[in-house]
């Protein structure tokens, strides 16, 4: 890593999967605002995302700083269940049978349903919503529990990429996180769901981990690409025990520094590229002739609360707890509490907790943004130019003196060695960021 780089990667900040960022989101925006926004989708032909949120695993994984909480016992996961259906009914009841481009189940663990479950919320999606036109269907699986009646089910669901949170091979590193998987665990489910024609396969990786090595990160990246995944996810791990209390279990002193974390990523990532794969954005990588590589080659990458997609459907509904529904006009989130998202769908109101309503200005951001982590570019002109924008100029006076982004007229880019510090010069044109330790991760 450049020397005049490591202040800015010891930054934290926001991963900007939305802009604002969710800390900014608020009760402003309630039941009423979000079912104005879901009611004006009604007949407009608008095409729909759906992300489905299941907040439960088997176990909780030390390092985890998802929403999500363990389920020993199957009834709170079937009462989720019912109560999932109920919301889809509920949001159907306000756009009408919208078409459905793009389904992902995130968590938690998905797969801590049962088959009969998951065949259960399939078929509420189908009665409420024309499931004609899906063209990606994604699911986030604990390979550790998998079993082929999962596999089954998906099947059935028509799902078409797996992602599977593999972290890291090591099994020292395995036991200093909380989450003890064999490789031959993954394998087993990588080779289940290819033999079901679930051929889109994705693999989540960790660096910055306790007790893990630069070599470590690196066997743990050529294991993972043995197993021929079309996609990686590469993140770095951020430590922030104050705000997720289940990272105390982790001992901060085995975790690596600043360089190491650099070191790190920066072998996961060589290894992968040799492999022959494509760099996406900030910490993606595909096969050149995936999708999301055409994407990102032709100006089509997008980022959202998955992070790097080709999607370019405007809104995306968000279902289950916590889940947040992204519309043309803002962001609603879901209550995060179980009970309470509970008692409002059983209720028949919509479970919104908070969100935001965009501004002409925050539209605009938006855009510099998704642009500047997407395409490490952006061309101000038809924005005003620099001059419309002169305390991000300001900001950026130093970072381009770092050589972290050249700034040529009105045109910004991103030297290819500081891609990884991207979110610095983002940062720049949010204006309601705050640097907040408690919040954010580290910019590498
Ligand atoms: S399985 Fe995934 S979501 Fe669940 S605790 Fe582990 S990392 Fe978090």
């Amino acid at each position: 890593m450049d020397e005049r780089h490591a202040p800015y990667a010891e930054m934290n900040l926001p991963r900007y999967t939305s802009y604002p960022t969710a800390p900014h989101f608020s009760p402003d925006v309630g039941a009423e605002t979000h079912g104005a926004w879901l009611a004006d989708l009604a007949g407009s032909g608008a095409p729909l995302s759906v992300y489905l949120h299941i907040p439960f695993c088997k176990e909780i994984c030390w390092y985890c700083g998802c929403n999500t909480k363990a389920a020993r016992r199957r009834e709170p996961v079937a009462d989720y269940v019912d109560v999932l259906r109920e919301e889809i009914a509920l949001v159907s009841g306000m756009t009408g049978k919208g078409g459905v481009r793009r389904i992902h189940w995130g968590g938690g663990t998905p797969n801590i349903l049962s088959e009969a479950d998951l065949d259960a919320v399939m078929s509420s999606l189908r009665d409420r919503f024309d499931l004609t036109a899906v063209s990606e269907h994604a699911i986030e699986i604990d390979p550790r529990t998998l079993t082929q009646a999962h596999v089954n089910a998906f099947a059935r669901a028509g799902v078409t990429r797996a992602s599977l949170g593999v972290q890291d091979f090591n099994a020292h590193v395995q036991a200093a996180i909380g989450r003890i998987q064999p490789a031959e665990t993954v394998a087993r489910a990588v080779t289940m769901l290819r033999d079901a024609g679930v051929t889109g396969i994705s693999f989540d990786l960790m660096y910055g981990l306790p007790s893990q090595s630069v070599d470590d990160a690196r066997r743990s990246a050529r294991m993972a690409l043995a197993l021929g995944p079309d996609r990686l996810s590469v993140f770095g791990y951020a430590h922030v025990p104050w705000f997720k209390s289940r990272q105390r279990l982790i001992d901060a002193d085995t975790l690596p520094d600043i360089r190491m974390r650099g070191a790190q990523a920066a072998a996961v990532t060589e290894t992968i590229l040799e492999a022959g794969y494509m760099e996406i954005g900030l910490d993606h990588y595909a096969r050149p002739d995936d999708l999301l590589a055409r994407a990102a080659r032709d100006g089509g990458l997008h980022r959202n609360f998955q992070g790097y997609v080709d999607d370019d459907c405007a809104t995306l509904i968000g279902l289950g707890a916590s889940a947040i529904s992204n519309f043309p006009q803002g962001y609603a989130q879901n209550s995060p509490d179980v009970g309470q998202w509970s008692r409002a769908v059983r209720a028949g109101v919509l479970p919104t907790a908070r969100g935001y309503a965009l501004t002409p200005d925050d539209r605009i951001r938006k855009g510099i943004i998704e642009r500047i982590l997407c395409d490490f570019e952006v061309d101000l002109a038809p924005l005003g130019g620099n001059a419309a924008f002169p305390e991000a100029v300001a900001r950026l006076a130093q970072p381009a003196r770092d050589g972290l982004v050249t700034l040529q007229g009105d045109r910004l880019s991103i030297p290819q060695d500081a891609r990884r510090l991207a979110r610095v010069v983002a940062s720049a044109f949010d204006s309601h960021h705050q640097a907040s330790p408690a919040r954010h991760s580290r910019a590498v």
